[in-house]
């Protein structure tokens, strides 16, 4: 039932949590994972526009970084034999994660109620908010 899932990092503590979640769904059916980290395009456009360097040069290192920070949760999954897929993009966060949710047939989402601004007194992140207001897919959202 829930054979492929999609799991959107931003690789804040919260979001990490989540991924225990990702692995225990084997027991619920789960061969592969897609691991999905979104640049922001927002905050990159923001930084794009102050910025003295090259804003080529701030997108690779940008891409290069989450690459980096994808390895250890590639690795970590592939031990427990699931097949991993990962995807890094530039878009408005929760549209890059219904995007890949829609292109890569995706029967569930796994994803933190906080993320990397982790205000408590808030109920949901906003992309967390939005993924399960417009998600197509079962959202398993883990605090
Ligand atoms: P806000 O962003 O609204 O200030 P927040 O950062 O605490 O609040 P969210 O951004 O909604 O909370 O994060 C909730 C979850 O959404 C994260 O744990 C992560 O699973 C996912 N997520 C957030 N941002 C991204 C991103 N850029 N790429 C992929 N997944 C993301
Ligand atoms: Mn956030």
């Amino acid at each position: 039932m829930f054979e492929k899932i999609l799991y959107p990092t931003d690789f804040s503590h919260e979001a990490h949590r989540a991924l225990d979640f990702v692995v225990r769904l084997k027991d619920a059916g789960a061969r592969e994972v897609v691991v999905l980290h979104v640049i922001d395009k927002g905050s990159f456009d923001a930084i794009a526009r102050y910025a003295t360097k090259d804003i080529l040069e701030i997108e690779k290192n940008l891409k290069e970084r989450a690459i980096a920070e994808m390895r250890p949760i590639e690795e970590r999954l592939e031990k427990e034999g699931l097949k991993v897929k990962v995807i890094i993009t530039k878009a408005v966060p929760y549209m890059g994660i219904l995007e890949v949710e829609k292109n890569e047939k995706i029967s569930a989402i796994v994803i933190g109620s906080h993320g990397m601004s982790n205000i408590e007194e808030i109920f949901l992140g906003s992309v967390s908010e939005k993924i399960v207001r417009r998600a197509k897919t079962p959202v398993l959202v883990v605090r």
